[in-house]
């Protein structure tokens, strides 16, 4: 019934959703402890339900200018998505094919970026960060993609790429740099102002990490309007609901909640991360919502099972480089003081 590409491809796998009400501790995909703004929950409880009954604004232009007025940025720079998932998807399908138009990334990395260009199908470049993690920037370039990718933060190592890199990588590649930074919010610096400088260069952000709506999905991108044509004629028309559009608004209007939300969760990792030192773990300083930590013995996947046993989801990797580590997303001081626990109680 397939395409051959389809046929040979594995699908991404997402990690585990109970339903809510469930009673686990879920630090396994990185989403926010604390609620939305409540000023964004009230939108949606007011919501007029006319807004239902009609097709929603194609380019989401109310969200836009919410965002044109938090980051200073013109509203025609700006691109809106059903989560910044569905821009990846979007960028892949506009820019990637076969093997004249590869996709290219650094590893390890959002697993997203592989199933994307596996359906395309575009081909894949992959190539390793050394252990430094420093961005292998020559070999990015002579892999000359259509699209080169680069979480910043990145996830799982919760490494950021200094900026320099980024400007050196973006003037140097005739393709496509996307920079996702999905975790920004929880981050020291951003590569936003690249924009201004290089046509070639998107920014993505998401409201599922540093505003506490994953479930909403809405992401954005920006970048100079040239590059957004493009990828205007790819996106779906309506991809963005008109819920969405309206409470993501409300979101990002509330700059100073997220940013009150955003540091309880930088000082909760920066505990969570001497507290796993203390217990003998190799952790990463992180700039994004979750540590990566390598136990002592080889255990990780054993201290997986265990602990969702336990009720506490934290997400393993059964990936090369991986497979000795944890992703434990920061939680409340209260989840990952319990987390802490059970690993005591464990080793
Ligand atoms: C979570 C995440 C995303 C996806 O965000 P959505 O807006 O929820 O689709 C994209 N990139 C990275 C690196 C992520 O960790």
């Amino acid at each position: 019934m397939f395409r051959p590409a389809i046929a040979a491809m594995t699908g991404y796998t997402p990690g585990e959703q109970p339903k809510p009400g469930t009673p686990i501790i879920k630090l396994n995909t990185n989403e926010n402890p604390y609620p939305p703004s409540p000023k964004a929950v009230e939108v949606l409880r007011t919501l007029d339900i006319e807004w239902l009954r009609r097709y929603p604004d194609p380019y989401a232009r109310e969200f836009c200018n919410a965002v044109s007025e938090a980051l200073k940025v013109p509203s025609d720079w700006i691109i809106v998505g059903n989560g910044s998932d569905d821009l990846l998807n979007t960028l892949v399908r506009a820019c990637a094919e076969g093997s004249d138009r590869k996709v290219v990334y650094p590893m390890p990395t959002y697993v997203l970026y592989r199933t994307l260009s596996a359906m395309q199908p575009a081909e894949v470049v992959e190539i390793p960060y050394p252990e430094d993690f420093q961005l292998p920037i020559d070999k990015l370039i002579a892999a000359n993609g259509a699209i080169t990718f680069i979480a910043s933060p990145n996830s799982p190592s919760g490494h950021c790429v200094p900026l320099t890199d980024l400007r050196q990588l973006a003037s140097q590649l005739a393709g496509v740099l996307v920079i996702d930074e999905a975790y920004i919010d929880f981050a020291e610096y951003s590569a936003l102002s690249l924009v201004q400088e290089f046509e070639n260069v998107i920014v993505l952000r998401t409201l599922s990490k540093g505003y506490s709506l994953a479930g909403l999905r809405l992401g954005f991108g920006i970048a100079n309007p040239k590059l957004l044509a493009g990828l205007f004629k790819v996106k779906d028309s309506y991809n963005v609901d008109a819920i969405a559009t309206l409470v993501g608004a409300a979101a990002m209007r509330d700059q100073q909640y997220k940013n009150t939300c955003a540091e309880k969760v930088k000082a909760s990792r920066a505990k969570l991360t001497i507290d796993l030192r203390k217990l003998g773990f190799t952790v990463r300083d992180s700039q994004g919502n979750f540590v990566l930590a390598t136990p002592t013995t080889s255990q990780a996947e054993y201290l997986y099972q265990s602990l969702k046993q336990r009720g506490i989801l934290v997400r393993y990797f059964n990936q090369p480089g991986l497979t000795d580590k944890l992703r434990i997303t920061v939680g409340n001081d209260e989840q990952n003081q319990l987390l802490l626990t059970n690993l005591i109680d464990l080793s």
